[in-house]
This record gives C-alpha cells, structure tokens and sequence, in this order.
C-alpha cells in the first residue's frame, strides 16, 4: 500500500473502496488488525506523544480523515486520494457487517449513547449484528476486555477520542477476540443523533471545524489543532524540504 509521511505519521493512500476491500481481507485471515483514522489532531498530538505515533506508525491501515492532511498533501505534491473519515467508515463497515455477517461492539461515548447508536445502525441496515456496546467511562479495562472477547464481536469500533482509543486498542488488541478495531471519535455521538453531522457542502469545502465550534464552543482546543497543523506544515516545508 502506498503511503505518505506527514511530519512523521504515516498516512496511506487509500480511497474508501480500498479501504473497505482491505478491511474485507483482515476479516477473513482471522487475525486482529488496527485501523486509524488520522486527522490534523492526530498528526499534531503525534507530534510529541511517541507511544501514539509508534502505534499509528504501525497500525495496519491509517486513512487520512481531514480535509487539512488531504490538502498538506498536495502541498508536498503526493496527494492523498480521498477524505476517508472515521464516521464514513464505520457506516460502511456496518454495512458490509450485515450484508456478511460480521458482528460489531460499540465501546465509548457517554453513557446510553452506544446503544442509541446501535439501535440507529440496525434500522439502516436490517440484519446487522451489535455484539454489545458499553460507554466510555469506565475504570476497570479487564472487565471490558472480558466482555468484548465473550461477545463474539468480529469488529470494535473504540469511540473514546484521540489518542486514549487508540492506546486502548495498541494495549488490549490481541485478547480482543475480534479482526477489526477501528478509533472512531464522537462518531457515536453521531450515530446516535445526538451530534449533527456538518451539512455536505461545509464537508466538502474543508469547514467541518467552524460547525463543531458553532455547536460546540467547548471544542475549540480541538479546533485549534488545524491551524497548529497547518503552522506545522508550513515550517517543515520551509525549513526541511525546500
Ligand atoms: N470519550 C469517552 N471516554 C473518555 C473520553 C471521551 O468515551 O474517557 C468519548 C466522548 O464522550 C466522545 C468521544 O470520546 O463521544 C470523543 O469524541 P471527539 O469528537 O472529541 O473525538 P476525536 O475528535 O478525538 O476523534
């Protein structure tokens, strides 16, 4: 798989059907794999977090999930293909879970919102499996390690935000019992119809970030990673490569 480095993380270049198509393989070796899905925050907490940009680095799949790493990777003249989000994804996956029958834990989000989620993904996909879900708060990791290996899940979609996901799944991936484990952010909260998606035209022009701040004032750390981001990218272009 062809892949870029921006600022160190590594990010494929995948489009969502090859993403699925790699997903469909990892289901069926039987192996378990990680998949991330790297925004800008992902790529500026990389930046001095080593433990979280090791588990990136080697994870089996990294999609690039912001409109800001798409473009940056224009700006180094190896563009990525497509946005390939966290939340698109995971409908895709579930998708394909219940045209398979591939069943699916959701884990993460405030208490209630995991099972809203799953009770939303089984009317759009009739026939889908939800192998259990249980809300992001919790202390005792061995016992949500136990309920996810009994439940029969085939694939765990981790909504606990970036980086604690991902390190969740780095730590506990090989006792899991499932093929897939997917960070997937507040893509529960979504699901759920708690969080309004931004409209399609502000996906598309990159401005995801001004409807989560408008909805949200709280996330405005979290929004502030994308200029930090782009500052980023601006000095290593400057600095390093020119
Ligand atoms: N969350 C959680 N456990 C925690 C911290 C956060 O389950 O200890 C949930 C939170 O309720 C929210 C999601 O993780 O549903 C984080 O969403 P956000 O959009 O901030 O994720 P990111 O932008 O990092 O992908």
């Amino acid at each position: 798989m062809e892949r870029i480095d921006l600022l160190g993380v590594r990010i494929d270049k995948v489009d969502m059907q090859t993403a699925l198509g790699l997903i469909e393989g990892y289901m069926e070796s039987g192996m378990p794999h990680l998949v991330v899905t790297a925004d800008a925050s992902a790529v500026v907490i990389a930046q001095k977090d080593e433990e979280f940009r090791n588990i990136v680095n080697n994870a089996d799949m990294v999609t690039p999930d912001s409109t800001g790493i798409i473009a940056a990777s224009r700006w180094y003249h190896n563009p990525l293909i497509e946005k390939v989000s966290g939340v698109d994804l995971a409908v895709q996956l579930a998708k394909l879970g219940a045209e398979k029958g591939y069943s699916i834990f959701l884990l993460g989000a405030a208490p209630g919102i995991a099972d809203e989620a799953a009770e939303k993904l089984k009317e759009r996909f009739p026939g889908l499996s939800i192998a259990g879900t249980h809300h992001g708060f919790f202390q005792d990791d061995e016992q949500i390690v136990e309920l996810i290996a009994n439940s029969g899940a085939r694939m765990l979609f981790v909504a606990m935000g970036i980086p604690k996901q991902e390190k969740w799944i780095a730590k506990h991936l090989d006792r899991l019992g499932v093929n897939v484990a997917m960070g997937v952010g507040g893509t529960l909260d979504v699901l759920s119809g708690r969080v309004k998606r931004a409209p399609e035209w502000m996906r598309k022009h990159g401005l995801e970030w001004a409807h989560r701040l408008a909805c949200n004032p709280r996330k405005i750390s979290k929004v502030a990673t994308l200029p930090k981001f782009l500052w980023l990218v601006l000095l290593d272009k400057v600095f390093k490569r020119s």
